[in-house]
């Protein structure tokens, strides 16, 4: 079993790099088929977002836009509850059909709060599209749309995810070693 150290904390191997792309893969198809024709506007929620953005619009093929956003929403390996504001959007999304693109869905506390923020922009809809979801952790009222992979309440990293700012470059999920 594969094992990485990042700063104290040890992790095992959990998700490998093939299952992952496979998994992005699978979620685009429901995309193309989902939106074709509304031309959609991607967000893709910085910092954790930037693997599974990339790797995602590689198989997105109907016209549509990707831009960035960032927010700031964790610390160490707890939800903080108290989030910034979103930054960065220039476009105008009114009337858009909205695709947010996150890394993962937790408590739905990030989400709720992007959501509210783009509401008030009057988008056509606001979708979601996440790498990771969990369902045992979630205890707002949204739902993901697409979901490439969901997971038990464990913490993880890389593809994208951190521990403290470290690990988003692992190419496979690690969990935590309890
Ligand atoms: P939520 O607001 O849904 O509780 O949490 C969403 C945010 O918390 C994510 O965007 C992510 O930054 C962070 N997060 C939640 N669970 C994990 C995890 O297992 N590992 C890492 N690295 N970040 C997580
Ligand atoms: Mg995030």
């Amino acid at each position: 079993m594969k094992k990485v150290r990042i700063l104290d904390k040890d992790f095992e191997l959990f998700i490998e790099a093939d299952t992952i792309q496979e998994s992005i893969k699978r979620l685009a198809v429901n995309i193309n088929n989902d939106l074709k024709g509304k031309n959609p506007i991607f967000i893709a929620v910085l910092n954790g977002s930037f693997m599974f953005a990339g790797d995602l619009m590689k198989h997105v093929n109907i016209p549509s836009e990707i831009t960035f956003v960032r927010i700031a929403s964790y610390k160490g390996i707890s939800s903080t509850l108290d989030l910034k504001e979103v930054l960065g959007l220039n476009e105008d999304i009114k009337d858009r059909t909205v695709v947010i693109v996150e890394d993962i869905v937790d408590t739905g506390h990030t989400i709720e709060k992007l959501i509210s923020q783009f509401e008030v922009l009057e988008p056509k809809e606001i979708k979601i599209a996440t790498l990771l979801f969990k369902p045992k952790a979630l205890i707002k009222d949204i739902k993901p749309d697409y979901v490439a992979l969901e997971i038990p309440n464990d913490f993880i990293v890389g593809f994208g995810l951190d521990y403290d700012g470290f690990g988003r470059n692992l190419q496979d999920i690690y969990k935590i070693k309890m």
